[in-house]
Parts: C-alpha cells; structure tokens; sequence
C-alpha cells in the first residue's frame, strides 16, 4: 500500500501557512541547543498564550477550571503542560508527549588540562552517536556553571559570527593508514573526543613580572612560559569573563553540541537540516498544536522530558514520578482529587508518545523493509511498535486504538504513514511509550521521519513537521477511548 507524498496536496494557502510554522522551528531549535533552554524557551513562549505557573497557582489558593491554562518545569529540564477540558479529569486526558535532550559530548567535571601546547576540555559523550562524526566540525559550549554560593552562569558560545568555536582533532589522511585499517566503532574512541580549547599561552605583562610572581602556569620570573601556561591562559580567560575557577566545573553542566543554526536544506528548500531534530521537533510540534487547539472536551496536556537519549532516567526522565504529582496538583487545583481518581484519570488517557522515526535512506537500502518504513515527505509517522530482537522492550499499541486514531486522522485529512525503525533484528531502539503505558492508558509511538539521526545534523520534511503539528491537533482535539 502507498501512501501519497504530502507536497502534492498543498495549495499555495497551505504551503505558505507550512513555510511559517517551520521559519518558527528553525528559531526555536537554533535558541534552544540543551534542554534547558528548550525550557527557557518554552515557558516565554506559553506565558505569552496564558499558561501560568502550577506551583505559584497552588500557593495563591485559586482552583482551576475549564479552559485554564497551566505549567510546571521540573529542575529546569522537563516540563507538564495542562489545558482543563470540560469533563472531569477522572474521565482521562489526551497526552502529547516528547523528549528535549539530544545526543552532545558532556563536559568532565575535571575537565581541562593541557598537551603539545593545546588546552583541552576532556569530555564523556551523552546518548548514541557515531563518534567518528563529531570530529573537525565547529562545535559551541552551552550550558550552566552553578557557583558555590548558587549563583548560576549561564553559558553560549560559539552560536554569534563573532564568538569562537572548538573542535576536535582527527588524523591528517597522509597518516591515517592504521587508522583506516580499524572499525568505525574503534576509529575515534570516547576517550579521544576531547576538544581543543586554547593554544595562546598565558603571558604576564610587565608590572606583574616586576612583582617576580611564579606561579604554576604563569610566567616565571625570567618572562618564559611557566608550567602549563595554555591552560592558564584559558583560566584567566574564564576567570575575567565568567568570574569562574577551576573548581567551578564541578557543579557545571556544558554541552558540547555541534555550532551554528538550523538550516533550509535542498535546491527547493524542502528539508530541514539542523542539530537536535530528535526530538525537539517532536516538541515544538506538541507544544504549538497545544497552544492552536482551542478549547477542548477533555483536559488536554503535553509533557516534555530529558533523559530520554539515555533511558528516561534520573529525577527529570519520563521514569520519574514528577507528571503524576504534576497530575495529582491540577486534579486537587480543580477541586476533584483523590487517589482513585487519579488512578481511574492516568488508566484512561490517550497518548501519543512522540518520538523521530528513521527515514528511508536510498544510499542504505539493504538495512529497511521498504514496505514498513518512513518516507520524507509522506507524514506523520505511526510506530504501532518499537523495541528490537523480537519486539523485546516495545510498547505495543492495541489494534482498537490505532483503529480509532486512523479514524481521526481520515477526518481531518491528515497524511501519515506506518514503519518500524529498520530491518527485523539490524538494531532498534526504545522510546517513553512503554513507560506511560505502565498506567494502562492507550500509548502509541508517532513522530516526524529523519534522516541520519543522532548524527551533529540531522534532517526532515518541511511536509512531514508541518503535518505532524497538524496531526496533534487533531488529536488533541478528537481522541477519546
Ligand atoms: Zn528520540
């Protein structure tokens, strides 16, 4: 069975309003590199549409009903959006769901030391990645330093024309014939994805050397270079610019995420290629088509997560209790909360788990079922199951609700398509589904195709984003089992 490709059936109307919406997710990625600040980013955005904070709601003592817009950020990593519906929340809601971290290179947090004349940054990369990918490209810093005293600096660089960008070494190729000899796997290991930070020694000016000051790392009394003087002239830079030590980096989270912004990609602008795809188009999607929706008959709510790239674990992963005390809050808020109620409400959901799917790639035939997978350009995608090996650690979505989401869908005419990750038992992969569909609510995996994922630039259809942000909606909107 083929499905249609989607940019034939837009008229000019619809390409223009597709051309908008993914202008706007191109910004958002490009402000929005860490999960923090896919927060920062989010909750300016959804003030702005009359969300209001849970927690600073629970505090003034005013309930909530319907049409009531709310939040709540989890350790400024994840986030729950709630919009009241008209029936009780004991009758379920319907859940848009997605994770904000990407695969980067995580800094130490003893990080910096110098060799042959460079300062480095020794970093332990977060997630699945090629590691031979993310060597010679221009990389940025972004993150926090949390100082001693809890003041937190807040750090990008390497996104501004005039900022600095790092970069890992590779092998010149008129050397690399060991190299080339080794698997892909062992051909840049984890250990060698340290980034090259400095090479400027540090040098004192005059007065200071007038002082005889000699210490480690600084000039010594005679004017050479002291002891690891690159590395010093890189703490001198951080300690003037950021007011950081060394020791800062202890309680510090940068990550080391490939420079620049999103970008249009292909002679007819078709394709986005940009850092992080996985899935913060999933994310901008959910949160736009909760903010468009209008009012709804059931409450309607979206959660996006960190930890997912490394199995949803940790006080911000899906694993963590923080939804359902998020869900319990809104229950007590609108009057209407009590233990069974909550259980009946979180059994009774429905759940788009949302997530990138692989994309068939011509260039790799041989590792997809060509019949079972995600096309570019032909729409929103249906995981009915993930996992590997048999299955193993899928969510398995239940017949009669992929019949009711078809008739949805059919409804509104939005386009989609059905896949698995690849090949029956070439890999696989995993998702928040399964760990929602612990309360027995309807969970189905669904997202946007991507071509080479996790990979520093990852690609999709301008079509498919803006289908799937309308796919949402629909959603949002109409389930209900
Ligand atoms: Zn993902």
């Amino acid at each position: 069975m083929e499905r249609k490709n989607v940019w034939e059936t837009y008229d000019a109307k619809e390409q223009k309003k597709l051309e908008a919406f993914c202008g706007e997710y191109r910004e958002f990625l490009d402000h929005g590199k860490t999960e923090r600040e896919c927060i920062d980013t989010i909750v300016n955005t959804i003030e702005k549409a009359g969300y209001r904070e849970l927690a600073t709601l629970g505090k003034s003592g005013e309930g909530l009903k319907k049409g009531d817009k709310v939040y709540s950020v989890w350790m400024n990593k994840s986030i729950v959006m709630f919009q009241i519906g008209e029936k009780p929340m004991e009758e379920g809601m319907n859940i848009l769901g997605a994770h904000i971290d990407s695969p980067r290179l995580d800094i130490k947090q003893n990080p910096l030391y110098e060799e042959g004349g460079f300062a480095y940054f020794d970093t332990h990369y977060y997630g699945g990645v090629k590691k031979y990918q993310w060597v010679t490209i221009p990389l940025a810093i972004h993150g926090v330093v949390v100082k001693k005293d809890g003041t937190t600096v807040e750090i990008n660089i390497g996104e501004n024309e005039e900022d600095p960008v790092f970069f890992i070494s590779d092998l010149l190729i008129h050397l690399a014939q060991e190299q080339l000899e080794k698997k892909a796997a062992k051909v840049i290991e984890g250990e060698a994805l340290d980034i090259i930070i400095g090479n400027k020694p540090l040098v004192l000016d005059k007065k200071s050397r007038s002082k005889k000051e000699d210490v480690q790392g600084k000039e010594d009394a005679s004017g050479k270079a002291g002891k690891e003087a690159v590395k010093a002239g890189v703490l001198n830079i951080l300690k003037e610019s950021y007011g950081l030590e060394e020791e800062d980096f202890i309680s510090a989270e940068l990550e080391v995420v490939p420079a620049g912004k999103a970008r249009e990609a292909g002679f007819d602008r078709s394709m986005i290629l940009a850092y992080g795809q996985d899935d913060r188009v999933c994310a901008y999607t959910s949160m736009k088509a909760m903010l468009d929706v209008g009012e709804t008959d059931r409450t309607i709510c979206c959660i996006l997560v960190d930890k997912e790239e490394i199995g949803s674990v940790g006080a911000t992963g899906m694993q963590s209790r923080f939804f359902e005390n998020a869900v319990a809050e809104v229950m007590n808020l609108c009057g209407d909360y009590s233990e069974l109620k909550l259980r009946r409400c979180l059994s009774r959901c429905c759940m788009l788990s949302s997530d990138v799917s692989s994309a068939f790639d011509p260039s790799y035939a041989s590792s997809f079922d060509k019949k079972n997978v995600a096309f570019l350009g032909k729409g929103m995608v249906f995981n009915k199951f993930t996992g590997a090996r048999g299955k193993s650690s899928s969510n398995d979505a239940n017949a009669e609700y992929l019949a009711h989401i078809r008739q949805i869908f059919d409804k509104k005419k939005i386009h989609f398509q059905t896949a698995e990750l690849g090949k029956v038992d070439l890999g696989g992969g995993g998702t928040i589904a399964y760990i929602l569909a612990l309360y027995g609510m309807n969970v189905i995996d669904s997202g946007v195709a991507v071509l080479n994922m996790h990979a520093p630039w990852e690609a999709a259809s301008k079509a498919d984003i803006y289908e799937t942000y309308r796919g949402y909606k629909a959603f949002v909107q109409g389930a209900c089992l």
